[in-house]
């Protein structure tokens, strides 16, 4: 990189700002399905470093002599992380996601890193993936196809329910809530929703603003899609699931911690909790994004591999629960903005300009 050959001169973006083609990013985590990013931010800053490897405290180092990295969701930027990238002279981290739960902005902040990220790259994606976990759910597709691939054609035991009139609670009406309401609204279902602030648009479609104790109380469904915060944490934990109907079901596409992951176990024995669909787990990070399907092959003997989540093997061994790896984001319309919006925050970073999506610590 021009005038910056030494990782620990902090300020070499100040004194000689790269040129795009002069660049050096490294980017992290790096699976088959972010080959259109990835080639994406090659053309644009082709001495960027490709790595597989996901950052955390003993990674961190192989963003050495980088000015900037681009990160994935289960990333650790935790402060000891971003005290060692400081140290390596990384001045801007870019996120290939919305969600920032995983980063210490504060301590960001104090190091003088940038952090952007791509704040809304298809909330349609997000949204129609909560809506697919919903129908799948309620009319038991993956049971009945395990059932068809058997040869047993029964119908004991599939019984659904209409979508149209019933009531459905979306906690969180940002961009993805939003986008979630006006789907159920289409099915026909009465929607109430709750968020600490009021959307028009959603006022609009004709959901209701309620209390979170009277939407848990009156939904048959309840869709999650507020950010992972402190106020948010656990925010399904026993109080809240006693609340709800009984046999509701809880669908989470947003962040794993929202859910006190337990408790609902205990809420699906007792059936208070009816079906469960997650594409997001609290404890994901390590698990999800890796195939561990032939992790124990070369332990001989070893049934479960190494690490095996016992908790997350309760949940799917659950005849109600449905779970995906975190791939409500996964459509190519998302890939494509999320490649277009990084390279445009690499640009203003590079440029010096002021950049829409930078993160800032919370006043
Ligand atoms: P957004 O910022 O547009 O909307 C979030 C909403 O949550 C806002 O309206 C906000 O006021 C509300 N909120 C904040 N605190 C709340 C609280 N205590 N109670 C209720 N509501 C509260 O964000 P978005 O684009 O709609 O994304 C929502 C979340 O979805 C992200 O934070 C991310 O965690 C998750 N997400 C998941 C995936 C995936 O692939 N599974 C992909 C993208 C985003």
């Amino acid at each position: 990189m021009r005038g910056c050959s030494s990782p620990h001169q902090a300020n070499c973006i100040a004194s000689a700002p790269p040129m795009a083609d002069d660049l050096a990013l490294a980017i992290f985590s790096v699976r088959p399905y972010d080959r259109y990013v990835v080639g994406e931010l090659l053309k644009s800053f082709p001495k960027a470093k490709v790595l597989d490897a996901p950052l955390n405290v003993n990674t961190a180092m192989l963003a050495q002599d980088c000015t900037a990295i681009n990160v994935f969701v289960n990333d650790d930027l935790s402060a000891e992380v971003l005290d060692l990238l400081a140290g390596y002279g990384v001045k801007c981290i870019t996120l290939r996601c919305a969600g920032f739960d995983r980063v210490d902005i504060v301590r960001a902040h104090e190091l003088g890193i940038t952090v952007l990220r791509v704040p809304a790259y298809s909330p349609y994606a997000v949204a129609e993936h909560a809506i697919a976990l919903m129908m799948a759910l309620n009319r038991q597709v993956v049971k009945a196809h395990s059932r068809v691939l058997q040869g047993n054609f029964d119908l004991s035991g599939l019984v659904g329910f209409d979508m149209h009139g019933k009531t459905v609670g979306v906690v969180g009406t940002g961009k993805i809530g939003q986008c979630a309401a006006a789907i159920l609204r289409g099915f026909g279902c009465e929607v109430l929703v709750y968020d600490v602030f009021e959307n028009q648009e959603v006022k609009d479609m004709g959901c209701v603003y309620v209390s979170l104790d009277e939407l848990l109380a009156r939904s048959s469904i309840i869709s999650l899609h507020c950010p992972l915060l402190p106020s948010t944490r656990h925010i399904i934990n026993p109080e809240s699931i006693a609340k709800m109907k009984r046999g509701a079901m809880v669908i989470n596409v947003s962040r794993g911690g929202l859910i006190d992951t337990k408790a609902v176990l205990d809420g699906l024995k007792s059936r208070q909790i009816g079906s469960l669909g997650m594409d997001v787990y609290e404890n994901e990070a390590g698990v999800f994004f890796i195939d561990q399907s032939t992790m124990s092959d070369d332990q001989p003997g070893a049934s479960i591999p190494e690490g095996y989540d016992t908790m997350l093997g309760s949940l799917m061994a659950h005849p109600n629960v449905l779970v995906t790896p975190h791939m409500a984001f996964l459509t190519q319309d998302a890939i494509e903005k999320i490649a277009s919006v990084t390279v445009e925050n690499l640009k203003e970073f590079i440029n010096g300009g002021p950049c829409g999506n930078k993160v800032l610590p919370p006043k």
